[in-house]
């Protein structure tokens, strides 16, 4: 909140080096050992609330939106997704090792851009549609329906919380498993509603008073529902859905502040080369 204020009266270096300088504020202010975040490996005494209290993410128990009472991490700003990808990574070491590892991270979230670029033997690419716009700026410009990649060039791929707004998902999804290597993977995390059968949207539907409403977010172009992973699917993925705690353990979920109802959209090309988690339970 007060950082966007700021970015609006500060932009470029001077902004980012006032958006490190709060980070550590934070991090030394909410300090403590009852947390840790994957993400920065920062120990802090709490997650803060993030999201906004919408309707429609209350009435469908939606995952990853609506307002969370211990979301954001004080020192990195991750959110609970970030730190989900972040653990399912770092318990796979052993595939970066292997390297190297070709990313393409889309609408770059600050911390977790860090996180991806501090693996062993990575090259890391970050591209938004407006790139200076993304939540952290991002290298260059790149649309998701029209990756200027030749196939089979990323070894992994993050882009979460961007679907929800891409009027042709299914081409964006397309895309994403075209620039994939064979056995790469992608995480394409989006807020869902896990009551939802049916994805809910309608094209004629474009006032934001009317997508808030519907969809949860004014700029949303749609709801997903459970049917998400069959989207994926239809798109040529290998999908492989997974629950927080069958993945790492109701410990490690509290630990790292992860929500349990949340799933990990595993997406492969073809069986996935990461292999089983050979660091964290
Ligand atoms: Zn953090």
């Amino acid at each position: 909140m007060i950082l966007g204020v700021v970015k609006n009266l500060m932009p470029g270096s001077g902004y980012s080096k006032l958006r490190r300088l709060y980070r550590r504020l934070n991090a030394w202010l909410y300090r403590g050992e009852q947390f840790h975040c994957p993400v920065c490996g920062g120990h802090v005494s709490t997650f803060k609330p993030f999201g906004a209290d919408v309707a429609v993410a209350r009435d469908l128990r939606m995952v990853s939106l609506g307002r969370r009472d211990a979301s954001m991490c004080p020192g990195c700003a991750s959110k609970e997704r970030d730190r989900a990808i972040a653990l399912y990574l770092t318990g796979r070491s052993g595939w970066f090792r292997q390297g190297p590892r070709a990313i393409l991270h889309i609408a770059p979230e600050e911390g977790l851009g860090r996180f991806l670029r501090m693996l062993p033997n990575v090259s890391y690419l970050s591209g938004d549609l407006s790139p200076k716009n993304s939540p952290t700026p991002a290298m260059r410009r790149i649309d998701v329906t029209q990756i200027p990649f030749e196939a089979g060039t990323f070894d992994l791929f993050i882009c979460s919380h961007v679907m929800e707004h891409v009027a042709d998902d299914r081409q964006a999804m397309r895309e994403v498993l075209r620039i994939l290597k064979e056995g790469g993977v992608a995480f394409l995390q989006v807020p869902y509603s896990p009551i939802l059968k049916e994805t809910r949207e309608d094209a004629a539907v474009t006032e934001a008073a009317d997508r808030l409403r519907l969809y949860g977010q004014a700029d949303h172009v749609r709801l997903y529902g459970t049917d998400y992973a069959e989207r994926l699917c239809e798109a040529g993925f290998m999908v492989d859905v997974r629950g927080m705690v069958e993945l790492f353990g109701e410990a490690m979920v509290r630990k790292n502040g992860l929500t349990v109802e949340e799933c990990l959209f595993v997406c492969s090309k073809g069986q996935s080369t990461m292999g089983q988690i050979d660091g964290v339970k």
